[in-house]
């Protein structure tokens, strides 16, 4: 029997949604997406953002704050791992309709709460660079510095909006479990959100103030269980050169070695292409056999096929 192909795929904020009614509806499609591949032989792992997601938390968990003079205030390691548990839910019980819905019923679905370690010296903590939450003014900015020693950023005229360090990941602190579920056929959610940040002391893992960038743990994620293919699903159907310029060209087949060479000449956004790509890249350049892809998430059969989406190889 021919092998399956190992796919890891990365959900970007289109698939999931920004509300609880948007995420309820959005997840159904990204399933059907999901089980097309999994129809056509790919043995899938799940990864996702939680950006809308671990903002809406931390905000009601600050307004809980408001209520209840008694509650500190909510870490955001704890805030990311609410919404990872909140968006597997949403997403294995979409998973486990549509494969019963097409009549697949030995494949068990499982979110696995996973830490991702970070290192406490990585300079991403001298410079935190990730805005989360909603916007404020400047009178509530300073309250926010003084009551919960947030860093607040004026951010392009729009008011102020908190900002948190972006480590690299280290390490998956579960990705012995993760293997043994999905080498046994699981489908299996993992690192939503980049995972829960923490830093090792000793023994312990303390939660660390941060959010891991989710295309970059997915890279990691895939990378650790030997996977064929990475997929990044997102906004667009393919990368291009030039991005919204007259001379904008979209990629189809790159080398690792044009892409590190786009990267150079700035063609890929910090904060949004930037780590699709960085994460692509690594990912194909880790060992042959290795392909990344980022395409539309409608598209990721015919991606898969070589048929759309932007294909990186060694
Ligand atoms: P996600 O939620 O999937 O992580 P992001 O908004 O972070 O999505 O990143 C995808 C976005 O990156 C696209 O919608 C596009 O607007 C933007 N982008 C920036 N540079 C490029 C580029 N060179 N080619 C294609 N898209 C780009
Ligand atoms: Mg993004």
């Amino acid at each position: 029997m021919k092998k399956k192909k190992r796919v890891v795929i990365a959900l970007g904020g289109n698939a999931l949604g920004n509300t609880l009614p948007e995420q309820m509806t959005a997840v159904k499609i990204t399933a059907r997406a999901i089980v097309d591949l999994i129809e056509d032989g790919c043995e899938v792992v799940v990864a996702h953002g939680n950006g809308p997601q671990v903002g809406m938390v931390n905000n009601a968990m600050i307004a809980l704050t408001h209520e209840d003079a008694e509650q500190p205030n909510t870490p955001l390691s704890v805030c990311v791992a609410m919404s990872q548990a909140y968006i597997g839910y949403d997403l294995q019980n979409a998973l486990r309709e549509e494969l019963l819905d097409r009549g697949i019923t030995d494949i068990p679905v499982a979110t696995m709460i996973t830490q991702v370690r970070v290192e406490a010296d990585d300079p991403a903590f001298q410079d935190p660079s990730k805005p989360i939450g909603k916007f404020v003014d400047a009178a509530q900015a300073k309250i926010m510095e003084e009551k919960f020693h947030y860093i607040m950023k004026e951010d392009s005229g729009r008011g102020y909006r908190r900002v948190v360090a972006s480590p690299r990941p280290a390490e998956i602190i579960e990705i012995g479990t993760i293997r043994t579920m999905v080498d046994s056929g699981d489908l299996v959610i993992a690192c939503g959100g980049g995972g829960i940040p923490v830093v090792r002391q000793g023994n312990h893992l303390k939660g660390a103030s941060a959010v891991i960038d989710k295309d970059l743990a997915s890279c990691l994620l895939a990378k650790e269980l030997d996977a064929d293919y990475l997929i990044i699903l997102t906004a667009v159907e393919k990368v291009a050169l030039n991005f919204g310029t007259p001379e904008e060209k979209w990629l189809d087949q790159v080398s690792v070695e044009e892409a590190e060479q786009y990267i150079g000449e700035g063609h890929f956004a910090p904060g949004s292409m930037l780590p699709k790509v960085q994460a692509a890249v690594d990912f194909a350049g880790s060992k042959p056999g290795r392909t990344a892809l980022i395409t539309l998430l409608e598209k990721s059969r015919e991606a898969v096929q070589g048929k759309t989406g932007t294909t990186f190889h060694m």
